[in-house]
């Protein structure tokens, strides 16, 4: 069961280049997305947010747009390409991307809304130190490139130093404590990858959650997850193929002997970390994360790593609480350091540290990593403009200096007002709902009306800005701006542990196309960027903005009382609250929508994984069912009109479909169905199939190929 909820959508690891920017994880992705012209981000036409070639769309309309439709296709045989089949075949995937859809048309958009935000501020000579100032040299010294260039290896050669100067355990421990990054996000944003030993991750406690605690993650491989070094495909064996040059290159790049010789090593070394770690399914376990590791427990639990010299360099020496997310994982790679020897290890941190940085080290190591990252692993044929790079790199570190400006700038006070109504209207939806299931037992329907009452819903952008004042960023130094941001960000979150936690804190920058739910501190927020057309329109009908971002809203809502919602109570604790009946009810609803997402086969033999899917797969069911029952509410008795011929029923599932518009290149869809808690796109339109209406809308009839017999119809809130 999947973290808690992220998403309307969220980037694939495969989009991204993880590379080391932490917070930025996300926007790092948006390395691999499209590019559109230019438009501005109040008067988007619907049509330029989907369409892949703005300068053919009409004028701005306000609806689902029938343009994008294929009235070819009979909506029950396959209602995704009914709804979405003539924006399929008139889209291509630009060259420096890996997919395009309509989610990343909206980043395109809010980046180019950001790029001017940061051009003005590069232009206003701002005095230093402030965050204008900060924007200004991060971007220049990113498009330095002949500076950049002229620098070579010398950015990293202190580290390079500090790593060869390596003499026994001890050491090689306190440099494995110094790559700590807060560099994970268990529960809101789904990051579960960290090419350093292990990531951190703090937050609210599992059974205080009043105060931050810090969680320890698996990490250390470069490439996605552990399937990519241990499944047995062909498909698998050539990239590792590939990866094994990949990494010989960038240690001849770096000036290295015996490259090949090092990068077997280390690829052997990344193996045994592969087979050390637990799956992404078992990461999404809760119950398997609730390990209180005092610090004392580390040397007896997971020898081998020397764990008082690992703290210290992390910067943790006096914290003597942790809670411990993967075990035995933990376990399996101390051992490792104990086992390995230790000029593997050595060469394994040099080529880390190199690869992680190579996007800001000189262009043939850049090359190099974007060859592998982006062309091998996400099909992505060429790099998107520099500066786009730069724009994106600025939002990933000063996210929320960017961010205050675009929400006053490209949010309105009535959009915001107009948003909070909606979500409103689909919590009084929940309550009814929960009131009437037959299934739930008084006392858990009483916790869930209490979750509900408690929960904290924030639109558009947080009350409280960062403070980057600590953060010391410098004219003409690309790679330390980066550097320096992982470290900043570390203290920072290193220094909130004990701390009381503000419930109306965000994790998502205001220019973020996504949306979230955060379940200790039972809260949603939904950033400006996600509040544009075409999925939510004020000037749209009822059925349209229901059917695109009230689905979108009921399915953040709906995580609240999910597998992952049921394990934490109306105050954030780790704490179930279902009785054995309730789960054994969902648990048996969740089967049955796991097999219905299993058979779907996007290649020939890979099938989507319905237990790692399921609880975005329930949401989106729950988002679809929620959001009917609120728009049919706004509608007052009466029947929505007709526009462009569609019933209301109909514009609500195809408003849905739509927001699924998508396409991917093969390795990145192979990517996303190995790594993603989320289905692919098209899959994910067809939730439809579940419920009722839909049927009545489009005279979907036994013998459609998407038709459900009623009682296979899943229904679960
Ligand atoms: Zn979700």
């Amino acid at each position: 069961m999947i973290p808690a909820a992220q998403d309307a959508f969220h980037h694939s690891p495969a989009n991204c280049d993880p590379g080391a920017i932490h917070r930025g994880f996300r926007l790092a992705s948006a390395l691999a997305t499209t590019v559109f012209s230019a438009v501005c981000c109040l008067a988007l036409p619907r049509l330029v947010a989907q369409g892949a070639s703005p300068a053919a769309s009409p004028a701005a309309t306000h609806g689902i747009s029938v343009a994008n439709m294929d009235p070819l296709v009979k909506p029950g045989d396959d209602f995704y390409h009914y709804a979405d089949g003539a924006w399929i075949s008139r889209t291509e995937i630009p060259p420096d991307r890996s997919n395009v859809s309509v989610f990343n048309a909206l980043d395109d958009l809010s980046r180019k809304c950001t790029d001017a935000i940061i051009e003005e501020a590069a232009k206003a000579s701002a005095p230093a130190g402030s965050d204008e100032r900060k924007m200004a040299d991060i971007y220049n010294a990113f498009m330095d490139e002949p500076a950049i260039e002229s620098r070579g290896l010398s950015p990293v050669k202190d580290q390079l130093a500090t790593i060869a100067a390596i003499q026994d355990r001890r050491q090689l421990s306190s440099a494995l404590g110094k790559t700590l990054r807060a560099d994970v996000d268990l529960l809101n944003n789904s990051t579960y990858h960290t090419s350093n030993l292990f990531g951190l991750w703090v937050a609210p406690g599992f059974h205080d959650s009043g105060h931050y605690m810090p969680y320890l993650l698996q990490g250390g491989l470069e490439m996605p997850n552990r399937d990519y070094y241990l499944a047995d495909s062909e498909h698998m064996k050539e990239i590792r193929a590939k990866y094994a040059a990949h990494v010989a290159a960038m240690f001849r790049l770096a000036g290295f002997s015996d490259a090949e010789a090092r990068a077997g090593r280390v690829i052997a070394l990344e193996h045994s970390i592969a087979e050390a770690q637990v799956s992404i399914a078992e990461i999404e376990i809760i119950e398997k994360a609730d390990n209180l590791w005092k610090r004392y427990d580390f040397a007896a639990k997971a020898p081998g790593l020397d764990w008082g010299a690992y703290f210290q360099g992390a910067g943790l020496a006096s914290q003597q609480e942790f809670m411990v997310w993967t075990p035995t994982a933990l376990a399996g790679e101390a051992a490792l350091v104990a086992s390995t020897p230790l000029e593997t290890w050595k060469d394994w941190l040099a080529y880390h540290l190199i690869e992680d940085y190579a996007s800001f080290l000189p262009k043939a190591l850049a090359d190099e990593r974007f060859g592998f990252f982006q062309k091998t692993l996400s099909g992505v044929q060429q790099q998107r403009p520099r500066a786009d790079r730069a724009v994106i790199l600025v939002n990933a570190l000063l996210g929320d200096a960017v961010g205050k400006v675009y929400a006053q700038k490209y949010f309105s006070p009535q959009a915001k007002a107009q948003a909070e109504a909606m979500v409103a209207n689909l919590i009084a939806v929940y309550h009814k709902r929960l009131a009437a299931l037959p299934w739930l037992a008084d006392s858990t329907r009483s916790e869930a009306q209490a979750k509900l009452d408690s929960l904290i819903v924030n639109i558009g952008y947080p009350e409280k800005w960062e403070d980057y004042s600590a953060y010391d960023v410098r004219a003409g130094d690309a790679f330390g701006n980066v550097w320096r941001y992982g470290l900043w960000y570390l203290h920072h979150e290193v220094a909130r542990i004990g701390k009381t936690v503000d419930r109306h804190e965000w994790c998502m920058d205001p220019q973020t196309v996504n949306a979230v739910n955060m379940p200790l501190h039972n809260s949603l927020s939904f950033p400006a960027a996600i509040l544009q057309p075409p999925f939510f329109d004020p000037d749209a009908p009822a059925a349209v903005n229901y059917g695109a971002i009230g689905t979108i809203m009921g399915h953040e809502i709906s995580h609240t009382f999910d597998k992952e919602g049921s394990a934490f109570d109306s105050k954030g604790r780790l704490r179930n609250w279902w009785t054995q009946s309730d789960s054994d009810h969902f648990n048996q609803a969740s089967e049955r929508l796991a097999k219905q997402f299993d058979a779907y086969e996007p290649f020939p033999g890979v099938h989507v994984n319905g237990e790692q899917t399921i609880d975005e797969d329930i949401a989106d069911l729950g988002g679809v069912a929620s959001a009917y029952d609120a728009y049919r509410a706004s509608l007052g008795g009466r029947e929505a009109p007709l526009q462009d011929g569609f019933t209301g029923d109909q514009q609500f599932f195809i408003a849905f479909a739509q927001n699924y518009a998508s396409k991917m290149r093969e390795a990145t869809l192979r990517n996303q169905v190995l790594t993603d808690p989320h289905a692919p796109a098209q899959y994910r339109a067809l939730t439809v199939r579940n419920s009722d209406a839909w049927y009545n809308a489009f005279n979907v009839q036994p013998g459609d190929k998407l038709y459900l017999a009623p009682a296979d119809r899943v229904k679960i809130w």
